[in-house]
């Protein structure tokens, strides 16, 4: 019975959902504040486990950029996080941004970015899934999938259902959902990487190179995307604007120089 008053005091949170940049309805149960301690607490034990690269021209090449990134953020993000950036000694092709401003970069990733509107390109959609609350987004998604497999179990729905109930919601609901945040992303980082005065048409030059280097082994970062056409065509479409903000902000003085 607890359970079952669990589910139904879920359920009104979720009738309290809010909007992300995008206009989307989300469901989120996570304060700012939870998130936010999640993410510290995710990016320190990362950093306990991976070594940091030892390149200090690499670390700051990747802060450079990130700098250029996080100034152009609205103050409320900008002012509000303490920002971090850390390079990892990791091959793979990838970076990641945390919920309370925590950003990671492995620099596998500077052999596929290969210069500093790439770069740019891949931290602005990783700062993008933070701005769309996604990892909020994400783990409030999977609470209410445990609570909703144990309420069945409770309630007395056979295994077989429930492991069909499983699949089906792994499979069925959270790729597509998924994907809609990469897209999300996409669109929130190439507008937000030209704020910053990088240049936007890079960002398809990147998500070519990603498919390229892909190969059998693909990137993590491709593991839920759109396919790559669906992406080039999204990106495609977010020039106009894309170009119109990088003159802007060229125009104010903004003109990046982070060299590798
Ligand atoms: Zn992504």
């Amino acid at each position: 019975m607890r359970i079952r008053l669990l589910s139904l005091s879920l359920l009104s949170v979720i009738l309290s959902c809010t909007s992300s940049p995008m206009d989307r309805r989300q469901m989120v149960l996570y304060s700012d504040a939870d998130m936010a301690r999640r993410g510290e607490e995710t990016y320190r034990k990362m950093q306990s486990e991976i070594p940091a690269t030892q390149n200090a021209r690499e670390t700051q090449y990747v802060q450079c950029v990130a700098n250029y990134v996080i100034a152009a953020l609205e103050p409320e993000h900008r002012d509000h996080l303490v920002w971090e950036v850390a390079v990892f000694d990791h091959e793979q092709a990838n970076a990641f941004a945390l919920p309370g401003g925590k950003i990671g970069v492995y620099n596998g990733l500077l052999n596929v970015a290969t210069d500093q509107h790439q770069l740019a390109a891949v931290m602005a959609h990783e700062v993008g899934h933070e701005l769309a609350n996604h990892s909020n987004e994400r783990a409030s998604q999977s609470t209410l999938r445990n609570v909703g497999l144990v309420t069945a179990q409770v309630l007395g729905v056979s295994n077989t259902t429930l492991e069909a109930l499983d699949l089906g919601t792994q499979l069925g609901l959270f790729l597509p959902f998924n994907r809609t945040q990469e897209s999300e992303a996409d669109a929130i980082g190439v507008l937000l990487m030209a704020r910053a005065g990088f240049d936007p048409h890079q960002s398809i030059t990147l998500w070519e190179n990603m498919t390229a280097n892909g190969g059998p082994r693909q990137p993590e970062l491709l593991s839920t995307h759109p396919s790559p056409t669906t992406r080039m065509t999204e990106l495609n479409r977010l020039m106009g604007p894309a170009n119109t903000l990088r003159a802007a902000a060229i125009a104010s003085g903004l003109n990046p120089d982070c060299i590798q």
